[in-house]
Formats: structure tokens, C-alpha cells, sequence
């Protein structure tokens, strides 16, 4: 017989563990709570422009990629253009070109700051070469730390005499790279690798773990892509090959509670907003431990592993305030796509003083109509500060206004340009997505979260599991759509791949 499975959420590790189950002939029921499937990665529609809420810029597409290896397993192909330049990373006056290609990258930086660049480029050749044992793993999907035989298996598949020498790397962060090759009292340097972790680490250098670190300075070398229309095209293909395999989708529809069940057939229940009971044999939880009080009643909670529990009482996650923008297309052919804008060459902390600015493509009509294009930006904040009316209207004020000053000066004529000039503060994102406070990217990828730290997909409680960014490993798209595998794979009892 089949196992019935409910999945909540359906965010890039939801939707990808949805998929993964229903490919297998499971029979899932997939709860989304929001208007929009994606959660982070979703979108929104305003009058002829579409706006992708959070995540825009695509990693993992390449045919090891962990997107590659997903959507070459389900059949599913978007519309997507590999970059040349990944991005421009603009520090204060200074704009450096984030290119794909190792050796132009590397030819950037003798450009732009001949006397330090040996030291630079000695430093990434040493993050590359440590981070390439590391994507020899990543192709079996490994689970850290292991839970099973089947998974110390996936851990040591991939084992080379290279991944041995990383062994007595893992308790440092990167700053032992950044000191090593004596790049500490380089700001611009400094600023230029802290602003890429802080996007996708959550954490500078200082902290961020160094394998971790290493992997997140290497996979904008393995490619980076433009989706048509945004990354949301990724998780609309993940629903629909879902429903074409028989998924029963079904938002919006918030799962309120989970119980056991009342009859022996089946081991869950869970109940949606509308008092719908769902039977499962498992059920898969695509939010954050934060949020696992509000859906299990005690004396389920109180059975969760201990990580999980006190992970959930944890206020270490960064919040985010998001502008978007229709604009008419005032930019020059040259406009990177993507790009980070720090405003100070100083900063340590990043809170809402880094901009990740996402243009859509001037061909891409499913954002804005011909004319037109539309820019999704995003902020680090520190909820903490954001608590006041006062404050918030005014913390909000101010990075509206350093935004568009900073992109008149860089596009004269944008700010009459402006169409719909759109923001989502701490509290939007708490409605939109259902993360408790408007948490968002996951745990800071530091030695207290990640790898042998980080949380497993597992709760300790037999049929439930958890998936997500603040699952292992964590961290954008690429990392939560793992934990969604790490999951089907557990409850399939298989390898899958
Ligand atoms: C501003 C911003 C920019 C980003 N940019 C990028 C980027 O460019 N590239 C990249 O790779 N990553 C990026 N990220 C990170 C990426 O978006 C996220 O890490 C990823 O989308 C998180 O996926 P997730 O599976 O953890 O689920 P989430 O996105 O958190 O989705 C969980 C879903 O579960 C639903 N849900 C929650 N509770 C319930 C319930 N009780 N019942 C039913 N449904 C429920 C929510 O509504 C939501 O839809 C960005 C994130 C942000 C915030």
C-alpha cells in the first residue's frame, strides 16, 4: 500500500520533498498557507508587473548542480540563462565585477588593486581547491551529521585523500584563509567577501564556518542563472509535475495542529485553518523550529530532539526589508542583473547598510510589460531594532531614500522613472510566509550551526520530520531544497539518487 504523507509548506525544500514522494508513489497532500506557492522564493503581482518576494538569483542549475540533479529527476526544465558575470559588488565609489570565469575573476582583481592582488588570488585558490573534495560530496546528498547506516554511506561516498585533509579544517571559520594570506586590513577585499557570505551564510567572514565559507566563495564559479520570470518558475514546475504525478495541492490552506491519530490506520492527523483533517503516515514540516510550538500540542513538542526544541527558543536568524520596483527601462545594455550595493566601505555588521538589487532582464515579459522592468532589492535588518512604530517608519524611510539615491547617482533619471514603489517590512514577511518574527535565510552558518551543529531533517519523534533552511545544510535554495531530498529519501527509505 502507498504511505500517505502531508507536506507543510511548500518552499523550496516542501515543494522539492512533495515531488520527490509523489514521484514515488507516495500519496501526498501538500498545505501551503499563503495565496503564493515558495514562500521566500514566491512572488506577487501588482497591476502588469511581477515581483519574486525574496530569492531571484539562481545556483545549483548545472547538471551535478543539486537544482541540475532535482529537476533532471522529475523532468522538469525552466527557462533560465547561465550568467557570465554573476553580479557587480559596488563598495561605496567602487564597483568590482563578480565574473563566473575563475581566471577573469581573478584578472579583475590585478585590475582593480594590482600591489595586494597576488595575496587575493593565493586566497581563493585555496578556498577552490578546499571546496572541491566538498562538491564531491554534496552530489550523494549527504546528511551531517549522519542518522543512519544508509547515511554515513552518503557521507563517505565521495571520501577522497582530499577530503581528509580537510578534516582538521573544520573547527576554523574563514578568518584563518583571510589572516593566512594576510588580507585582514584590506577593506575592500573584506567588504567584497563579507557582503557574497552575509547573502548567503548570513555571517562575515569572521564567523562563517570555513568549509561552509569555502563552498559559498566557489559556486558562483560553477555557474550562476537568470530564470525567466524569476526563481518562483523553479517551484511552480516542482507543484506542477507534483500535480501531474497525482499530488493533491492545496492552498491557501494553513496547517493548524498535528496529532496523533485517532485510528489505527494511520499514524498523524493534520488539521488545516478551515478544520479539514488530513490521515498521514508521515508528515513533513516545511517551517522553522520556531514555529513547531504553535503546531504540535505538548506532550508531542516536549518529545522533539533537544537541538530542535532549543533551536526553536533561538533569536540569532537575520530579518530582511524588501522594496520592489516597476521602473521604465532607463538602463544601459550593460546593467548587471544583479548586484550588491554597500553604502559605507566600513561596515561591519551589514544591518541595512547592504543592498541586494535583482533587475529583471529587459526581454523578460513575464516580469514587466516592453518598456519596463521591474527590481526586487533586499536588506539584512536586526528585528530587535524594528519593534517601535516610530522607529520602524523611520528605519524604513531611510533605506527607501539611501536606495533611490543610490540608484539615481547610479541611473540618472530613476527616481521619475519609478512606476510602483512597493516594501515589505519584518512583519509583511511574517504574513506572507509564515516564519514566526519575519525570520529569514535560516541559522547563520557559524561553528554553532552548521555541519556536525546543524539541525537533521529528523524531530525524534517516529513519522515527523522538518525541513528548510534551518535545516542541514541550510542556506538559500540549494540548501533547503537538499533538506527537502534529505526527507523523501528518509521516508522513501531509498537513495533516490
Ligand atoms: C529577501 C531574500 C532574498 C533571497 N535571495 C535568494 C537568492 O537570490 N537565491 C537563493 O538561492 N536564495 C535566496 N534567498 C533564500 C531563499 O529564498 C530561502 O532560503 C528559501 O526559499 C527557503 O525555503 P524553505 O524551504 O526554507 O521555505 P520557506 O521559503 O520558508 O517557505 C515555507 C512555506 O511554508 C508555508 N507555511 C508555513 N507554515 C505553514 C503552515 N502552518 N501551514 C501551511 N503552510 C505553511 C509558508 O507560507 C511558506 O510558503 C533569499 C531569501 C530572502 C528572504
Amino acid at each position: 500500500m502507498s504511505k500517505k504523507i502531508v507536506v507543510i509548506g511548500s518552499g523550496f525544500a516542501g515543494s522539492t520533498a512533495a515531488a520527490m514522494l509523489q514521484k514515488n508513489q507516495c500519496e501526498v497532500t501538500l498545505l501551503e498557507a499563503a495565496a503564493e506557492w515558495g514562500g521566500c522564493s514566491g512572488k506577487f503581482q501588482r497591476g502588469k508587473f511581477l515581483f519574486p518576494v525574496g530569492a531571484t538569483l539562481a545556483m545549483g542549475f548545472a547538471e551535478q548542480g543539486i537544482h541540475g540533479r532535482i529537476n533532471n529527476y522529475l523532468n522538469i526544465n525552466v527557462k533560465s540563462k547561465r550568467l557570465d558575470k554573476v553580479m557587480d559588488v559596488t563598495i561605496e565609489h567602487e564597483s568590482l565585477p563578480y565574473y563566473s570565469d575563475r581566471e577573469t575573476f581573478i584578472n579583475m582583481w590585478y585590475e582593480k588593486v594590482p600591489d595586494e592582488a597576488s595575496r587575493i588570488e593565493a586566497f581563493f585558490r585555496e578556498v577552490w581547491k578546499t571546496a572541491e573534495p566538498l562538491k564531491k560530496h554534496m552530489v550523494h546528498f549527504p546528511v551531517v551529521p549522519p542518522g543512519t547506516f544508509r547515511e554515513t554511506g552518503s557521507v563517505l561516498k565521495g571520501f577522497t585523500l582530499s577530503s581528509l585533509k580537510l578534516l582538521p579544517l573544520l573547527p576554523f571559520t574563514l578568518d584563518y584563509f583571510v589572516k593566512k594570506h594576510d588580507l585582514t586590513e584590506h577593506q575592500l577585499f573584506v567588504q567584497f567577501i563579507n557582503g557574497v557570505l552575509m547573502d548567503s551564510m548570513q555571517t562575515t567572514y569572521q564567523n562563517c564556518t570555513l568549509l561552509m565559507g569555502c563552498m559559498a566563495l566557489d559556486i558562483y564559479h560553477d555557474g550562476v542563472w537568470y530564470v525567466e520570470g524569476g526563481l518562483y518558475k523553479l517551484i511552480e514546475s516542482l507543484i506542477e509535475n507534483f500535480k501531474f504525478n497525482g499530488g493533491n495541492a492545496l492552498k491557501p490552506r494553513r496547517a493548524t495542529y498535528i496529532r496523533k491519530s485517532s485510528t489505527n490506520d494511520y499514524q498523524w492527523e493534520v488539521e488545516d485553518h478551515r478544520g479539514n483533517v488530513y490521515q498521514a503516515d508521515d508528515v513533513v514540516i516545511n517551517t522553522p523550529p520556531a514555529n513547531m510550538k504553535k503546531l504540535l500540542s505538548e506532550p508531542l513538542y516536549s518529545q522533539l530532539n533537544k537541538k530542535l526544541k532549543k533551536r526553536a527558543t533561538l533569536d540569532v536568524e537575520w530579518g530582511t526589508y524588501t522594496l520592489y520596483l516597476a521602473v521604465k527601462d532607463i538602463f544601459p545594455a550593460d546593467a548587471p542583473l544583479f548586484e550588491q550595493i554597500m553604502l559605507s566601505n566600513k561596515s561591519s555588521s551589514f544591518d541595512e547598510d547592504h543592498f541586494f538589487v535583482s533587475l529583471s532582464s529587459s526581454t523578460d515579459r513575464n516580469r514587466a510589460p516592453e518598456g519596463c522592468r521591474t527590481i526586487t532589492i533586499s536588506t539584512h535588518i536586526n528585528t530587535k531594532n524594528w519593534n517601535y512604530k516610530e522607529i520602524y517608519d523611520q528605519k524604513a524611510a531611510d533605506i527607501e531614500r539611501a536606495v533611490i539615491n543610490a540608484l539615481e547617482k547610479k541611473y540618472p533619471g530613476f527616481e521619475n522613472a519609478l512606476i510602483h514603489f512597493l516594501s515589505g517590512g519584518p512583519r509583511a514577511w511574517e504574513r506572507f510566509t509564515n516564519r514566526s518574527g519575519g525570520k529569514v535565510g535560516g541559522f547563520p552558518q557559524t561553528n554553532d550551526f552548521s555541519l556536525w551543529r546543524a539541525l537533521q531533517h529528523r524531530t525524534g519523534i517516529k513519522g515527523l520530520w522538518v525541513c528548510g533552511d534551518n535545516i542541514f545544510p541550510g542556506a538559500g535554495s540549494v540548501g533547503a531544497s537538499s533538506s527537502g531530498v534529505h526527507a523523501a529519501r528518509s521516508i522513501l527509505n531509498k537513495r533516490i539518487f
